[in-house]
């Protein structure tokens, strides 16, 4: 999920490249008043200045276009998985253990899985599909151990 955290940084990022601007549009001021003095030493400090307070603008940038391909990846991957969790629906197990299931209908049902996890859904928007072992009486989810109650030796669906 986007958090707040990185979207600070960003505008920290941002921010700090905006107060390096400013003070480069400052000594570009100073150096203007400068022109056609006899003494350029000033002159020449000013320009190391400002070509430091560009460095700084230019570090700041960086790291905003950097921070913001990251929350756009971000944004992808969660754009991606709504898509998918809408594909599924709440369902109860024969022996009551509720997953969520692939909804009937779906395009390409064959590209995704039959069960998933509903517990990795909801806490870290993660699409996992659910295991049986060998005698499917219990599903589990290898990513967070959840373990759902399936079926018995009599009950006739099996997943
Ligand atoms: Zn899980």
């Amino acid at each position: 999920m986007i958090d707040i955290a990185t979207i600070t940084a960003v505008l920290g990022a941002a921010s700090a490249g905006a107060s390096a601007t400013g003070q480069a549009v400052d000594v570009v001021g100073k150096l203007k008043n400068l022109v056609g003095s006899k003494d350029d030493s000033e002159a020449k400090a000013l320009a190391g200045e400002l070509a430091d307070q560009l460095y700084q603008v230019r570090i700041a940038n960086l790291e905003v276009v950097t921070q913001l391909q990251d929350l756009q990846r971000q944004a992808e991957k969660e754009d991606e998985f709504k898509q998918t969790r809408a594909l599924y629906a709440p369902f109860k197990l024969p022996q009551g253990g509720k997953v969520l299931k692939l909804k009937q209908g779906v395009d390409d049902a064959s590209e995704h899985w039959e069960l998933i996890c509903p517990i990795c859904a909801v806490n870290n928007q993660k699409i996992v599909p659910l295991q049986g072992s060998s005698d499917h009486f219990d599903l589990k989810c290898a990513n967070c151990n959840s373990v759902f109650p399936n079926v018995t030796w009599d009950t006739a669906e099996v997943y």
